[in-house]
């Protein structure tokens, strides 16, 4: 069996966010981590891998600098890694991303693709479906468990507080939730196999049966009117009132005086 997982690298948001003046992220210079959506489909295709047997590749689209995250999957157990990395690549928004993501692995063959419910940082939860889509795939979304059944996929996908139990045949496309499982950590072995490991790299030439003007910032429909890092407001105010009247008369006065009503 042959699975491929889209991981992203994504911006630790923890450390603060930093946007350009065209209202993209600087992402050359906040630090990164592997999705956590994707280190969870990572670890279900691992799993897969060690009770099926199965070629496991990652793929990664981004800055040079996303070949970490492809490292540190290879550290996890992964047997390749795919970094595609062009500057006319940069800037894409869900459309481009999932055009340029469908048009690598084409140059693949697999029986699962697996992808991330939702990256940390653009939040859309498309770029998943939309490979699919290009690909012409049954996609499954939300999974939170995922079994092998001959040539079709059984899948638990999440539902508000239930779940239903989904199965395609393969090739198909999964998308992982974090609750899928706990990801196994690097080995030793495995990051010293990762230091040594090539990461085959790809640029827009490499691209199979995809246009010009369906990639980067140029081909992206969706244009990022202003984008900004949230304002971190100050404690609010804490009222001690005698009583719920007064604390609401307090309110009102308040809401006046800002001229909220
Ligand atoms: C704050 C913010 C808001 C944005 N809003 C929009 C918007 O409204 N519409 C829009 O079109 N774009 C938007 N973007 C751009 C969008 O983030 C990028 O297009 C991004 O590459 C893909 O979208 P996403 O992050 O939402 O991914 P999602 O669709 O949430 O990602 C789902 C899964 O797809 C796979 N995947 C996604 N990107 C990559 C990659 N580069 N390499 C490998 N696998 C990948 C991963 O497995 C991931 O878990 C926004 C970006 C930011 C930072």
């Amino acid at each position: 069996m042959k699975i491929v997982v889209c991981i992203k690298q994504v911006p630790d948001t923890k450390g603060g966010v930093k946007i350009n003046p065209d209202g993209t992220l600087d992402r050359g210079s906040m630090l990164a981590i592997m999705n956590p959506d994707d280190k969870a489909g990572l670890e279900a295709a691992l799993r897969l891998k060690d009770q099926y047997g199965a070629e496991v590749t990652v793929l990664t689209m981004g800055l040079p600098k996303a070949a970490d995250v492809l490292r540190e999957a290879i550290a996890m157990g992964a047997d390749k890694g795919i970094l595609v990395t062009d500057r006319v690549l940069g800037g894409a928004d869900t459309w481009a991303t999932s055009t340029t993501i469908a048009g690598a692995l084409r140059n693949l063959e697999y029986d699962l693709v697996i992808t991330g419910r939702q990256a940390i940082d653009g939040d859309t939860a498309q770029v998943g479906p939309q490979i699919a889509e290009h690909l012409g795939l049954p996609v499954i979304s939300y999974a939170q468990d995922i079994k092998i059944d001959g040539d079709k996929v059984i899948v638990q996908r999440q539902y508000d507080d239930r779940y239903h139990v989904l199965e395609a045949k393969m090739p198909c496309l999964i998308t992982a939730l974090s609750e899928l499982n706990d990801p196994r950590y690097m080995t030793p072995g495995g990051i010293f196999d990762a230091c040594e490991a090539e990461i085959t790299t790809w640029g827009r030439a490499d691209l199979k049966d995809v246009e010009d003007c369906n990639l980067g910032l140029a081909g992206s429909p969706t244009k990022i009117a202003k984008a900004s890092d949230k304002v971190r407001k100050g404690a609010g105010e804490k009222i001690v009132a005698d009583s719920p009247e007064d604390g609401v008369n307090y309110i009102i006065g308040k809401f006046k005086e800002k001229h909220v009503i």
